[in-house]
């Protein structure tokens, strides 16, 4: 049986004082006693990890960052190494979301490297993959998904036991549009069936995300399906009622 896992991706948002009302109420509403029976997650913009770190200090809730160098230290000029993340007290760091891959041009190969660096400080790489709307409309989600895990496969080999995959259909970021939980649910079954060629074990406990406009009335039903483990949460991570019934979404 595979815990529920919720992640709060915050992507470039947030400010000191933000931060803090929004952690504050987060742990007001009980979040904390959440984190006993799910894996939570927040992912938090580069400058505030440290004030984040403190904050959820003995809450149970994890930290993690948005991004990684696939390089371990160097002249690399704006980038932010792997053990830099780990020694804030980084649990966890996303690879390959869309965003990137979109705005920075990062390919699968980069993204399969930069999970090895985090897999290499003993961080969980949360490994992003999912289909535009073109790709969608192409009928091509399967394919481009693959495509995308088996970068990562190939390179990480025996060690997908310790990452995170997350499914997220880039027209169903930020857009308020949403697979139905059958759709989602036959990617996620495609992806663990893809891991389980290499490794069957692992393949059983990976936790596999759903990502995408997920809010607390659409939640109930994605997180029903049997592949899908918990959510990869941009905008109703920022608002402490929708992180929280998020969380509270599969009871
Ligand atoms: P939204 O939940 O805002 O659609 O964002 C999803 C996402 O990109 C999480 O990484």
């Amino acid at each position: 049986m595979r815990p529920l896992t919720i992640i709060g991706n915050w992507k470039m948002n947030g400010s000191l004082s933000a931060n803090q009302q929004l952690i504050q109420a987060m742990l007001g509403l009980g979040l904390t006693d959440l984190a006993k029976s799910a894996r939570l997650a927040l992912c938090v913009p580069y400058p505030y990890l440290i004030q984040v770190a403190d904050l959820l200090a003995n809450s149970g809730i994890a930290l993690g960052a948005q991004d990684v160098s696939d390089h371990p230290n160097g002249a690399y000029t704006g980038d932010v190494s792997a053990n830099m993340l780990q020694e804030l007290g980084c649990q966890y760091v996303i690879v390959g979301h869309s965003e990137r891959r979109q705005y920075h041009h990062e390919g699968d190969g980069l993204v399969a490297r930069k999970a090895k660096a985090a897999l290499q400080a003993n961080m969980t790489p949360i490994i992003c993959v999912g289909e535009t709307e073109e790709e969608h409309d192409d009928g091509k989600a399967l394919v481009v998904v693959r495509r995308q895990l088996q970068a990562v496969l190939d390179l990480l080999q025996g060690q997908v036991a310790s990452c995170v995959l997350a499914y997220e259909p880039v027209w169903a970021i930020g857009t308020g549009k949403v697979p139905t939980p059958a759709q989602a649910q036959d990617v996620h079954r495609e992806l663990r069936l893809q891991l389980a060629k290499f490794d069957a074990e692992a393949a059983s406990k990976v936790a596999i995300l759903y990502g995408g406009s997920l809010k607390p009335d659409n939640a109930k039903d994605l997180l029903a399906m049997p592949d899908i483990d918990g959510g990869l949460v941009g905008g109703a991570s920022l608002n402490a009622q929708d992180f929280l019934a998020l969380c509270q979404a599969s009871n």
